[in-house]
């Protein structure tokens, strides 16, 4: 059995033991606990409800170690959806009991087995079929696919009430099941390719031995008749293959997806040779090749290779967009400024990080094209949103540099975040409610008297003004330069919000004005942030303060 990567759930210290061992295991899991409960897990939660829903629905395999009872209830409102069915198991926080609750086709006994024998006890496997036969007949492992679970559900029940059965085909992993067989029996579980109609009498299990190769993208319609024809099963299908020059079709894309398999490409039919496929229409627009044996896909061509650059936000988990979790989720290789890395982290054994300085973004925007175009799929964070300031634009800009059909063929995506001046701002209030202006201070990109030209302009255009990358130790004097510019349109009263390490351990938020601000309470994780001559303040009942910008300006509306 592969090794799946778990959430492993626990809702106080108690647990981390157990969590510890079962995580040791399954390596590629991760611990997920109460944030105001648990110090040392590797992902926090604030509402165990909808983070068991989260990971469910994302079909994420789950060990919860509490009641079983408990993620019965919180599940229950997912579960007359028709989606994904991952394995769901409670464990006793002692360690004493595993019980396997949900997804009965997707292994959840053999993973009990496992953490069971891991843990020294018996697991509370409850299903008649497995108990008496050894094994889950509707669940086939990887490579072969049952036909249809509600008649498998029928010829399970009548192998349990005795009758005996033939198997047809090649099943390996069938060898040491205690099954009743007898030759002449009237049930039969089928192995094959073949297309064949449903029957009570037959458990039909597909290998997926069948690749699809296009040399155009047709529809989906166009396979199953090609199929069809060639008496083979559309469940066989193991993947569709194309050049790679069709990499970058949609149409092909959706063919695929229409037909639940992955997209392969090859660089010439030479790449098939391995795979000792028997060739039906080899000429063909639609090709099929049957393979002796189910295809393991990661070794046919490559898949398309996706790029992402994602926004972290300011740092706290909450502020994370949930595509960010699942693209950081998927990755094979993570790469970013070590700080960032390590912030998106923590990464599975089988993740690769590779974290470079931060100033050498045109390298490692082309290092994450490299990697990409090899099929594998590559994240490129940054903090705060990747399109400000940050990575995004540096990506696109190598893309635009190079001719590489190869790096243009990647799926290249870029994920928002919560940038650091709407983050800070949010906590003082709504200092940006009206037209703002953003700028970066930085002067290692453009020359220091067109910031002062942006500067002096936005001031006298009445924005409000937001300053990342306001001052650091190789750039000591601007600040007090930029502020001088300010306030040559601003009065001394205009508020001022500093956010430092927001979202992060040690947050401060600072509210001040023009006159009293000096370069000297500010560094370079400060956000700051200048209201325009309408922003204002007033008492919170803690004795801090509201900064807020009123939408109108001029006359105020009735
Ligand atoms: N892409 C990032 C900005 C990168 S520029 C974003 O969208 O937020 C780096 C500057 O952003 C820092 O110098 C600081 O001014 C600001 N910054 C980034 N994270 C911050 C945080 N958590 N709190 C306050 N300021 C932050």
């Amino acid at each position: 059995m592969s090794r799946p990567a778990a959430a492993i759930v626990i809702l106080g210290t108690g647990s981390l033991a157990t969590a510890r061992r079962i995580q040791q295991m399954y390596p590629a899991s991760l611990i997920y606990g109460l944030a105001e409960r648990v110090a040392g897990a590797d992902r926090v939660y604030t509402d165990f409800g909808d983070n068991l829903r989260q990971l469910y629905a994302q079909d994420t395999p789950i060990i919860a170690l509490c009641a079983a009872g408990i993620v019965i209830r919180t599940l229950a409102p997912l579960l007359m959806e028709k989606g994904a069915e991952p394995p769901v198991l409670a464990v006793a926080e002692d360690a004493s009991a595993v019980v396997p609750l949900l997804g009965g086709l997707s292994g959840v006994n053999d993973l009990a087995r496992e953490i069971a024998a891991g843990l020294g006890i018996a697991p509370a496997i409850t299903t008649s079929g497995e108990l008496r036969f050894g094994t889950c007949l509707l669940n086939p492992p990887s490579g072969y696919v049952l036909g249809d679970v509600e008649l498998g559900k029928r010829f399970v029940s009548d192998l349990l009430a005795g009758e005996p059965v033939r198997i047809e085909g090649h099943a390996p992993w069938l060898a040491c099941a205690q099954l009743p067989e007898r030759p002449d029996a009237r049930l039969a579980i089928r192995v094959s390719s073949d297309a064949r109609a449903p029957t009570a009498d037959a458990l039909l299990i597909y290998p997926r031995n069948v690749l699809v190769k296009l040399t155009t993208a047709v529809t989906a319609q166009v396979i199953r008749e090609v199929l069809l024809e060639a008496n083979l099963a559309w469940q066989s299908v193991a993947c569709v293959v194309a050049a790679e020059t069709m990499m970058a079709d949609a149409q092909l894309r959706d063919v695929a997806s229409e037909l639940g398999v992955p997209l392969r490409f090859i660089g010439s039919d030479e790449d098939l040779a391995p795979h000792s496929l028997t060739w039906r229409e080899p000429e063909g627009a639609v090709a099929l090749g049957v393979a002796p044996a189910p295809v393991v896909i990661e070794h046919l061509g490559r898949a398309r290779g996706r790029l992402a650059v994602i926004g972290l936000g300011p740092g706290a988990a909450e502020l994370m967009v949930p595509a960010v979790k699942a693209e950081l989720a998927r990755a094979n290789d993570v790469l970013g400024y070590e700080t960032y890395v390590r912030m998106a982290g923590p990464f599975r054994d089988d993740q690769v990080m590779h974290c470079t300085d931060n100033r050498e973004e045109m390298q490692r925007a082309r290092h994450a094209f490299e990697l990409a175009a090899q099929g594998r799929s590559v994240v490129v964070v940054s903090s705060g949103d990747p399109g400000v300031f940050a990575m995004a634009a540096a990506v696109l800009e190598a893309l635009h540099a190079s001719s590489d059909p190869r790096w243009h063929s990647v799926d290249l995506e870029i994920l928002p975040g919560v940038s650091a001046s709407l983050a800070t701002a949010a906590q003082a209030g709504a200092p940006l409610g009206h037209d703002f202006c953003v700028m970066s201070l930085s002067d290692n990109l453009k020359p220091w008297n067109i910031i002062e030209k942006r500067l002096d302009l936005a001031a006298e255009a009445d924005l409000a003004l937001a300053f990342y990358n306001p001052i650091s130790r190789s750039r000591p004097w601007q600040l007090g330069v930029a502020l001088e510019i300010v306030a040559r349109h601003r009065t001394a009263q205009t508020p001022v919000v500093l956010g430092r390490d927001i979202g992060r351990p040690g947050q401060t938020l600072r509210v001040t004005t023009l006159g009293a601000l000096t370069p000297d309470q500010v560094d370079m994780r400060t956000m700051v942030i200048i209201g325009s001559s309408t922003t204002c303040t007033f008492p919170r009942v803690d004795g801090r303060e509201w900064v807020y910008t009123p939408r109108w300006y001029g006359q105020k509306p009735e």
